[in-house]
Order: structure tokens, then C-alpha cells, then sequence
């Protein structure tokens, strides 16, 4: 060792595992949003482990060099968390960390951090397993990125649970290279300190997660329900009696908003939709009882002002709509006319069930916001889990500058509404731009303390440093 950084990273991991090619460092350094990586911060070399011991072997050289590390599983979260934030870092990929190891007698699957998502559910449904979580992203992201996010995307969280309520353990590097093993191979989860939870969650704080047992449970039978409303509020209406009700929480609650609906529509030739839309998923083990709720959603859609509202039944109709929803980013940030639209601002937010009609409200007139105004704002999102999506987009013309205005205008109001409402986010993973809200909804104390854990248990902070400390969001 001693000699430049990356020979150093070559002996450590291999030399097919580290590059100090410009364009690996550029791509790997984004994440999915802006492409504002600050040229100085462009990080200085790639490392893509295969092992957990390459892992460690990394962590260790990092550490004792005092060298930045920021963890990367695919990049695509997109505001900030995964890119560097201090110049002379290191990049680590988990994407060579891909074993998959099947323990269905006991329940669950062992999983590299590195595991695609989309690969995973796949498998799983192959096996007669649902995998409890649909993120956007899928195509690309990691099992690692979403544990450590403890992101369910469009899943309700009440019908399911949240990841942490499957991970039944985590396999960890710690900042100095240490090898830990956390929780348990059985599905009863230890009582008392199950420090699993430090991990899930933390957005690569505390080390790296590189290998994740994941509880499987069996596929259910469902039933998918479509709703057309007048108003945007008649939805949340919809979604808060469905719950005064005490009915089962659905698989999936989503609203589009008629102006985000009309892209979509158009794209599929179904012409101008009805209404805001909003598409639910009921599942149970027995396809009747999926039914029976279902009629059981149409019902309440009808009873908050639908003007149409039916059990789907038909394939093609469950691909228009659903494909229509789970593109919607991609298909959003199309076109315009002869003008290429991309996203400017992003706000997620899971507010109260009692206040999802304000918030809507608040999101389209109330806030005094002049960029955001002035952007052509969609709102669509997870409305039964009561998480909600505002998204600006901007002409591809538009200069950086004011489009950087929009997405930090976003990020404002995204903590006014959490901080109005007493709420937080419930998806998508941001330590770095929600420092300032956190910092407010919680209090310094809550800071301080958390970067007190951060220091026992990474005294040199090399892991994605600048993170908690908001570093670019203040
Ligand atoms: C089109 C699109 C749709 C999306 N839809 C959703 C959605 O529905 N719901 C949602 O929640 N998000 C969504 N996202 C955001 C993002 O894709 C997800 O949050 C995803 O889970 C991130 O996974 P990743 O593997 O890309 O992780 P990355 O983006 O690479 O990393 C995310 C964070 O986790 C850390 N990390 C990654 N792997 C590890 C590891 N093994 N150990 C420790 N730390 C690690 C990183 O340092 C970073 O802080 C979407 C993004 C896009 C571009």
C-alpha cells in the first residue's frame, strides 16, 4: 500500500473491480435527479466489491486514510443521498454483491445487497411469493438501496407492513471494516434490543449493508378497482371514509391528478380521462373476499362523488391504468408540443388521513412559493397510505439556475407541509435535503444525538459524510 489511491483500491478488491475512469466516476456520482455533481466532487475512484470481505478491505483502507466513502446500489434516488458531498471521495457500488440464497423452510431468502429488485420479484413470484414492496424504480434498484431507504414505494404500509417488518436480519461492514451479523434466522424477531433497526433505514450511516435475510410471505389473490372524480379533494374524501368504515386497508391506494392522467391517457389512446383518478388493489388468500372488498371500494368511490367507479376486470384495462401510473415520472418528463419537459422540483410527503383534503389544497393554491407557481405542477401518489407527490416540471430549455430555484422551493414546502401537518415523509429516502426540516420538526437535540451515534460508530466519518450534517440543503 502507499502508492495512489486507486493502485491501492486495485490490490485491495481486484483491478476488474476499481476505476478511476472519468466517465464511471461522473455516472456513478449522480444520482437520479439533476445532473449537478459539482466537478470537485466528482469522486476519485469507483470500487465495486464482490464479496462482503472486498467490502471490508475498502472500508478498512478508507477509514484508516480518512477517505470519504459514499455507498451507491443503483443511484436512483433522487435528491441527493447516494452522491458525494466532499471532494477526494471514494465511490462503493454494491452491484457485485448479487447472491441469492433460497431458506423457504425457514421463511425467508438471503440476499446481496446488490440483488435487483425487479430480478427479485420475478423469482419470488415464480416461487408463489409477493414481494411486499413496489418501487418505481425497480428496473434498476437494489434490495440494499430499498432496505436501507425502508421504502415500500406504492405499497399502503398498513395492508403490508414497512420493509424493516420483513428483514429479519442484516450482514454489515462497519466504517472500520468490521464484519457484524445483526438479528435473527428465525421468524419470531428478538424482544428487546434488536439492533437491526440501526441499519434499516439509515441510508448507509452506519455501514454497509451487504447482505439483507429477507422474510417471504405467500402470494394473495387480488382485485383492482378504478375511480373518476370531480375533484381532486373527492378522492381523499374516498380514502378517508374507506377507513372510517373500518374496511381492510388496500395493497395499493394511487391518485393521479386529471392534468397527470391526460399524458398517459394520450399515450394509450384512451382519450381524455374522466376525472382524477384514483386505482386501488384488494387483496386477500381467497379471490372472493379480494372481490367482495373491491365492490366494497366502488362503493365508497360512489358515495364520494365518483363519476365513475368499477372493479377491473379486464387485463387490458388493469394495463392501461396501472402502466399509466407506474410510468408516470418517465411519461411526465416526455413532451410538450415541440419542448422536452423534465423534473425541476419534487416533494413527497405522508400526511395525516384526517387532513389529505387540506393538503391538497395547500399543495395547488395555498403555498406563496413564486417558482413553483409559476411551474406546471402534477399531483398524483400513494393516497391510501396517505402519502402524497407534487411534481414541477420545467422546458429542458429553462436555465439550471431557475430550475435549481424550483426543486429547492420543493424541498421548502415539502418540510412547511410535514412541519404544518406534524408529519414526515414516508418514502424515497433524503437525509441530506430534509436536514433542515428534520432539524426543525425534531429539534436540535434530535440532531445532536443522532450525530452522536454517528461518531461512536464512525469516529473518522467516512461513510456518506455531509449527509447529516445537510451538507448542500442548508
Ligand atoms: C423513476 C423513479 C421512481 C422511483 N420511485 C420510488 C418509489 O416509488 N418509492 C420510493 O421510496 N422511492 C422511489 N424512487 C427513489 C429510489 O429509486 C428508491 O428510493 C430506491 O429504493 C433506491 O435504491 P437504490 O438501490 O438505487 O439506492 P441508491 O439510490 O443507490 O441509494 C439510496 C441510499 O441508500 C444508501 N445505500 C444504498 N445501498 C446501500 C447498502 N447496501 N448499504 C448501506 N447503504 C446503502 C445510499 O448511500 C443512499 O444514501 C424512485 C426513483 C426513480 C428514479
Amino acid at each position: 500500500m502507499g502508492g495512489s489511491i486507486i493502485s491501492d483500491l486495485k490490490k485491495l478488491v481486484g483491478k476488474e473491480n476499481a476505476s478511476d475512469n472519468i466517465y464511471e466516476r461522473i455516472s456513478y456520482g449522480q444520482d437520479a435527479a439533476q445532473p449537478d455533481l459539482e466537478p470537485e466532487k466528482i469522486p476519485v475512484a469507483v470500487v465495486k466489491p464482490q464479496s462482503t470481505r472486498g467490502v471490508s478491505e475498502a472500508l478498512k483502507y478508507a477509514n484508516k486514510n480518512k477517505i470519504p466513502i459514499y455507498i451507491h446500489g443503483a443511484g436512483t434516488a433522487f435528491k441527493g443521498s447516494p452522491k458525494p458531498k466532499r471532494p477526494g471521495s471514494i465511490l462503493l457500488s454494491t452491484q457485485g454483491l448479487t447472491s441469492i440464497e433460497e431458506h423457504e423452510e425457514d421463511m425467508y431468502y438471503e440476499l446481496g445487497a446488490g440483488v435487483n429488485l425487479y430480478k427479485l420479484e420475478k423469482l419470488l413470484l415464480s416461487r408463489g411469493y409477493l414481494l411486499p414492496m413496489t418501487i418505481g424504480s425497480k428496473f434498476s434498484s437494489t434490495i440494499g438501496g430499498a432496505v436501507s431507504i425502508n421504502t415500500v414505494g406504492h405499497m399502503v404500509d398498513i395492508c403490508l407492513g414497512k420493509i424493516i417488518d420483513y428483514v429479519m436480519g442484516v450482514e454489515v461492514v462497519l466504517p472500520n471494516g468490521d464484519i457484524i451479523e445483526t438479528g435473527t434466522r428465525s421468524i419470531r424477531r428478538p424482544a428487546g434490543l434488536d439492533y437491526t433497526r440501526f441499519f434499516v433505514g439509515a441510508e448507509g450511516l452506519f455501514g454497509v449493508i451487504t447482505k439483507v435475510r429477507f422474510r417471504v410471505i405467500a402470494d394473495r389473490k387480488k382485485a383492482y378497482v378504478v375511480g373518476f372524480f370531480p375533484e381532486l379533494t373527492d378522492v381523499a374524501h374516498a380514502f378517508q371514509r374507506y377507513y372510517r368504515e373500518k374496511l381492510p386497508p388496500p395493497l395499493y391506494g394511487e391518485v393521479l391528478d386529471k392534468v397527470a392522467a391526460e399524458a398517459p391517457f394520450r399515450l394509450r389512446g384512451l382519450g381524455e380521462p374522466k376525472g382524477h383518478m384514483a386505482l386501488a388493489i384488494t387483496i386477500s388468500y381467497a379471490q372472493e373476499e379480494a372481490d367482495r372488498e373491491a365492490q366494497e371500494m366502488v362503493r365508497v368511490f360512489k358515495s364520494e362523488n365518483a363519476i365513475d367507479a368499477h372493479v377491473v376486470t379486464s387485463k387490458r384495462e388493469q394495463t392501461d391504468y396501472w402502466d399509466a401510473r407506474d410510468n408516470i415520472l418517465n411519461i411526465l418528463q416526455a413532451s410538450e408540443g415541440d419542448e422536452k419537459l423534465v423534473m425541476a422540483g419534487a416533494l413527497e410527503s405522508s400526511v395525516p388521513l384526517s387532513h389529505l383534503d387540506d393538503v391538497l389544497v395547500y399543495l395547488q393554491t395555498g403555498h406563496t412559493y413564486r417558482a413553483l407557481k409559476e411551474a406546471k405542477l402534477f399531483i398524483y401518489g400513494h393516497i391510501g397510505t396517505c402519502d402524497l407527490h407534487g411534481m414541477w416540471v420545467a422546458p429542458v430549455s429553462m436555465p439550471q439556475a431557475e430550475r435549481m430555484q424550483i426543486a429547492k422551493e420543493a424541498v421548502q414546502l415539502e418540510g412547511d407541509v410535514n412541519l404544518m401537518w406534524g408529519c414526515a415523509s414516508g418514502e424515497v429516502g433524503q437525509t441530506a435535503s430534509r436536514m433542515p426540516f428534520f432539524k426543525k420538526r425534531y429539534g436540535m437535540a434530535a440532531h445532536t444525538m443522532l450525530m452522536n451515534v454517528k461518531k461512536a460508530i464512525d469516529p473518522n466519518n467516512i461513510l456518506n459524510p455531509g449527509n447529516l450534517e445537510g451538507e448542500g440543503y442548508e
